[in-house]
């Protein structure tokens, strides 16, 4: 007896027989005795078709209509799933963002949940029903629909989780689970049966799809269990949750790759007090975000300067460094989108050393150049030439075993 949330994605609704499989697994779980509470994103494809829609009328579409029409497409899911569910027998209500509360930023596009309202949910668990809610969407104090930004979805989820303070938040998706890296480059991946939020972290924000980046920050922050697991298969998932002893032991828990950045250079920066600003506000005011930078020692009063940008942003940055370099006296702007950055995470890392000097040997060993390096408490980051991606992350995958079952290197001696 506990209340579940289950989310399911694009392609787990991708069609009326993937959305009657989906009601029938639900209905399992209410039969077992649980509340459960749904979230669905919308059909596979349909969010990217609607977008492509209002790309057809004009280049940037106006934010506020933007929202009001990527948010239909979990308008449709959700009441489907609803009526498949009644059609099984189960008592089951759909709801939209506005209906049940869910407020949010005026941030359109990429809204943040400030607050959920839980009575209305409450009262129809009380009397038995399933509620299955529309992902992805919210609506403003003055009653303007928001969308959460891509991947949207899995937000609703953990943050209702959250809310209505349930058992387990359950992310059903096309994949088993999260692993130790990508299966489909490197086939001794393996699927993790536990992972810690902030390894979940990093490795969402470095380029495995699996979660939104924002919903593990706030499983992390309310300590929401979430596990990650196929809507395909019935397997075991793997489970997000506080960090423990034994994950600790493992040094490194996966390799990670983003092969979505591009790297600008800008040579010969006179080197003095306020020069980074001067190059980093122009890119910040236009909410261009850089990722890894690099300032090197200046020689004659003179320093170069690299970091990265998606590339979704690379042609902006571009566009904007030129002019300040221009302004600033630089020398020159150098662009390379054929870069990609590998990782390895773990938290392991905090508490041991040498996992860095075992990675740049193994990139060393394959012969792979090594452009720019960062790294946080628990991850370091390469960028590399993107033609020795899938390369590099095998290398990597198999210098720290990561195929055995808590792969874990001993301590170097
Ligand atoms: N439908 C939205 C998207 O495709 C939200 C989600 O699926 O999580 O990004
Ligand atoms: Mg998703």
């Amino acid at each position: 007896m506990a209340l579940i949330v289950q989310k399911f994605g694009g392609t787990s609704v991708g069609s009326i027989e993937r959305i009657k499989k989906v009601a029938e697994r639900v209905a399992r779980t209410r039969r077992e005795g649980n509340d459960v509470v749904v979230v669905v994103s919308a059909m596979a494809g349909e969010t990217d078709r609607l977008i492509s829609l209002a790309h057809e009328i004009c280049k940037v579409p106006d934010e506020r209509e933007y929202d009001i029409l990527v948010s239909t497409g979990e308008q449709v899911t959700a009441p489907l799933l609803a009526m498949a569910l009644k059609s099984l027998g189960i008592k089951a209500k759909s709801f939209i963002g506005f209906q049940i509360g869910l407020f949010t930023d005026r941030a359109h596009t990429k809204a943040r949940i400030v607050k959920i309202e839980t009575d209305r949910i409450k009262k129809e668990l009380s009397e038995g029903a399933v509620v299955v809610v529309a992902g992805f969407q919210g609506i403003t104090e003055e009653m303007e629909i928001t969308t959460l930004g891509r991947g949207g979805s899995d937000t609703t989820a953990v943050a209702l989780a959250s809310a209505l303070g349930a058992d387990l938040c359950e992310i059903y998706t096309d994949v088993e689970g999260v692993y130790t890296t990508d299966p489909n480059i490197c086939p001794r991946a393996r699927k993790l049966k536990k992972i810690s939020y902030d390894e979940m972290l990093e490795m969402a924000s470095l380029g495995s799809k699996v979660l939104q980046t924002r919903s593990v920050e706030i499983a992390k922050k309310y300590g929401v269990p979430v596990m990650v697991r196929s809507s395909f298969v019935d397997a075991p998932g793997t489970l997000v949750t506080k960090e423990d002893e034994e994950m600790e032991k493992v040094l490194v828990s996966g390799v990670t790759y983003n092969k979505n950045e591009a790297k600008i250079s800008v040579t010969r920066v006179p080197d003095r007090p306020g020069i980074a600003a001067r190059l980093f506000g122009p890119l910040a005011e236009r909410n261009i975000n850089v990722d890894m930078i690099i300032q090197n020692i200046s020689h004659d009063g003179y320093t170069d300067m690299t970091f990265t940008v998606s590339k979704e942003d690379f042609q902006k940055a571009l566009e904007i460094v030129k002019e300040t370099a221009k302004e600033i006296g630089a020398e020159d702007v150098i662009a390379d989108t054929e870069i990609a950055k590998v990782s390895v995470v773990g938290t392991g890392m905090r508490s041991h050393s040498g996992v860095a000097a075992k990675m740049f040997q193994a990139l060393a060993r394959e012969g792979i150049n090594i452009m720019m390096i960062s790294t946080s408490e628990i991850k370091i980051s390469c960028v590399i030439d993107a033609k020795y991606t899938e390369l590099a992350v095998r290398t990597l995958h198999d210098t720290f075993e990561l195929h055995k079952e808590g792969g874990r290197i001993e301590e170097e001696r």
